[in-house]
């Protein structure tokens, strides 16, 4: 079978939502054109900084690479959080990212939850389990990484923050949303979300519309070698997701292409809820002076901290085991 594209090489793949087969090289520059097109549309020519968030995983790989090919990498800044879970963090790994993106011309900053909210991801789930307390891991690593990825796109002076999330993250988000029937955040994604605060830089996802197979297949045929491992946590994540994923799979199985048509339904019905609404700028946490929901004090993470017993009041936290009765500044706090 010969590609559909160049007419020339054979075909390597079928890409179910076009119906087209692709040789290798045709389908790397098909994902690249995609990309490409969606980031300009969201700004990424205009800005001068964009800070990418990297996990080492697949889809971080694939941004960086596909971005690198829009701007130049110059202007682009990696942010890597390790997580600090026990089998799961590997020594070597930030030295082997950090020479995958220096090859692309990307510097990288890799810090991690320790260093900046003072305790480990596996620190903060077995604080909070020892309280009898039932948090997920993820909504600890969730809510930190995305206020560490903000806070460094501030610091370096980033218009854009961008993330690897692919089309099968943000449709399993979009029928979440709906099936909770939580409209305040019908808003919040979308193509060009809202900017509640000034606090924020504004996120945005350049392979929003490229399936999570295709990122797979473009890491594999980049040669890359990713972070395959499963993190131990995810067992314990809650089912909504698994479910939603399931059913996806099989909706676009008979019809291939429906989640593109989701994303670009949501994407509509967004911009319509932005003309309609003009919302105030959210208050700040009194804790860390990051942005919080109307009506609350602390923000999400903080409470967090709080109800684990690792934050006290006055913004401090308790020291670690052994250095007791010492207490270390939350480092996530702006000193207004
Ligand atoms: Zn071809
Ligand atoms: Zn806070």
């Amino acid at each position: 079978m010969i590609c559909d594209e160049c007419k020339s090489r054979d075909a390597d793949v079928l890409q179910p939502h076009t119906g087209k087969r692709l040789c290798k090289s045709c389908f790397l520059k098909d994902v690249q054109r995609r990309v490409s097109e969606e980031a300009v549309k969201l700004g990424v020519t205009k800005a001068s900084k964009v800070l990418i968030a990297v996990s080492g995983g697949k889809d971080s790989l694939v941004l960086a690479d596909t971005l690198a090919m829009v701007i130049d990498p110059k202007r682009i800044i990696a942010f890597n959080i390790v997580e600090g879970i026990a089998n799961y963090n590997r020594e070597g790994q930030v030295k082997e990212l950090n020479a995958y993106l220096r090859d692309l011309g990307i510097e990288l900053i890799s810090t991690s939850f320790r260093d900046e909210v003072g305790f480990s991801l596996d620190d903060m789930v077995k604080s909070s389990r020892e309280r009898g307390l039932n948090i997920a891991a993820c909504t600890f690593c969730g809510g930190f990484r995305r206020k560490l990825i903000n806070q460094a796109g501030r610091n370096v002076n980033a218009d854009l923050v961008a993330t690897g999330h692919n089309l099968d993250d943000e449709v399993q988000t979009v029928i979440i949303n709906l099936l909770r029937g939580d409209v305040k955040k019908l808003g919040r994604i979308g193509d060009l979300p809202f900017k509640l605060s000034d606090k924020f830089v504004m996120r945005i996802k350049p392979l929003r519309r490229i399936y999570e197979w295709e990122t797979t297949l473009y890491a594999h045929f980049k040669g890359y070698h990713f972070q395959e491992v499963e993190c131990p946590y995810i067992s314990l994540r809650p089912t909504m997701r698994a479910k939603v994923r399931d059913l996806m799979y099989d909706l676009e199985e008979r019809s291939p292409g429906i989640l593109l048509k989701i994303l670009e339904t949501y994407d509509s019905l967004g911009d319509q809820v932005r003309k309609e609404s003009k919302l105030p700028n959210l208050p700040s946490c009194k804790i860390c002076g990051d942005p919080t929901s109307f009506g609350r004090e602390y923000c999400k993470n903080c409470e967090l901290l709080i109800s684990s017993g690792l934050l006290g009041g006055e913004g401090l936290v308790q020291g670690e085991e052994g250095e007791a009765g010492k207490t270390v500044p939350y480092s996530g706090r702006t000193l207004e």
